[in-house]
């Protein structure tokens, strides 16, 4: 349950958040200030879009400034190799979100000439495009009155609202009360007001509700707890994996890599050659029969799991990919990038 809000206060509160955004809004590059004409480039609210749903604002940054250096429009994007795409996505998690956005710039460039639908409905229409990213893309590059819900958003509306309900069982609920603060008055500025907010004001463990322009509408600054919303469920607990990486080395100055099948974990990337990760017996079987020297391990966490990757190093030869070390420390994902710079120092010792 949550408490309710009568419409007058909606106005209110509406007004005195948009205020406060006009004179606070975050500087980011992929943004247009606040009440701006000019609204922002599609491609650059999809691109930040997809890259802030698994990292933060610091974190995915400079890879959005160099993804926008290299293709600056969807069109050049669509035209990127694969293997391009991949390796400069490498840090940012999540690899299958890299080949949606691949599928969605060439659908992009393919069906609509390169023109971003301007609808919610559109948007959702294209290849890996979920609900979230058409809200936002739709209400930040269009003005579509979206009803853009992320984490920020849920523990905002949770806490002026009060929801007694632990998430994740409150996303519904939260996603309806969201939309009742959304209208036809500016909201794409609205919805990165909210955001702004829950990023900067309303933060998760210790909310600045003294410094809030919306505190005298909020039910959960009422209850003199805010931080308890939202309210969670109990965790069930990560299980835990273990594995091997193998660093092969050729002696000059060249390693081993392999691509991954396309579906599962980590799918289409380069990685160092590894057998089953699994909670089981250690998976030990090498890539090639060579003198391996155990160089300790390395820990990682995924959302649904948690990783103890051994590392072991050898000489040898084999059918492989072989790369460059600087090369392969560029374009490894961070699990096994993490790896080879052990299985390296351990090399050179
Ligand atoms: Fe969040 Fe406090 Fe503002 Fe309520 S008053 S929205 S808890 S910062």
């Amino acid at each position: 349950m949550a408490r309710a809000m009568l419409p007058a206060d909606t106005a209110a509160l509406r007004a005195a958040l948009l205020n406060w955004y006009d004179a606070h809004a975050r500087s980011l590059p992929w943004r247009s200030p606040p009440g701006s004409e000019r609204r922002t480039d599609p491609y650059r609210v999809w691109l930040s879009e997809v890259m802030l749903q698994q990292t933060t604002v610091p974190h995915a940054t400079p890879y959005f400034e160099r993804f926008t250096t290299r293709w600056p429009t969807v069109i050049d994007l669509a035209n990127a190799e694969d293997s391009d795409l991949m390796a400069a996505w490498a840090g940012l998690g999540y690899y299958a979100r890299a080949r949606n956005l691949l599928a969605c710039a060439r659908a992009v460039a393919r069906d609509h000439g390169g023109v971003f639908p301007d609808t919610e409905a559109g948007l959702l229409a294209l290849p890996g495009v979920g609900a979230y990213t058409a809200a936002a893309v739709a209400a930040i590059a269009f003005d579509r009155p979206a009803n853009v819900v992320d984490g920020n958003v849920e523990r905002v509306v949770a806490r002026l609202f009060a929801v007694e309900t632990p998430v994740p069982a409150a996303r519904p609920e939260l996603k309806r009360l969201a939309a009742t603060l959304v209208t036809d008055d500016r909201p794409g500025d609205w919805a990165q007001a909210l955001m702004d907010l829950g990023s900067s004001v309303c933060r998760p463990k210790s909310p600045l509700c003294l410094m809030c322009p919306v505190s005298g509408w909020c039910a959960g600054r009422a209850t003199g707890a805010p931080e308890r919303y939202p309210l969670k469920a109990a965790k069930a607990a990560r299980p835990h994996r273990q594995g091997i990486a193998w660093v092969l080395r050729d002696g000059q100055g060249r390693v081993a890599l392999v691509r991954r099948p396309d579906k599962g974990l980590l799918g289409g990337m380069v990685c160092l050659p590894t057998g089953d990760w699994s909670t089981g017996p250690l998976d030990d079987r090498p890539p090639v029969a060579a003198d391996w020297i155990d160089a300790g391990a390395v820990e990682h966490v995924f959302t649904h799991f948690s990783l103890t990757l051994s590392v072991r190093v050898a000489e040898g030869q084999g059918d492989h990919l072989w790369t460059s070390e600087a090369e392969a420390l560029a374009a490894l994902p961070t699990v096994f990038r993490k790896a080879l710079e052990r299985g390296l120092a351990m090399s050179r010792v």
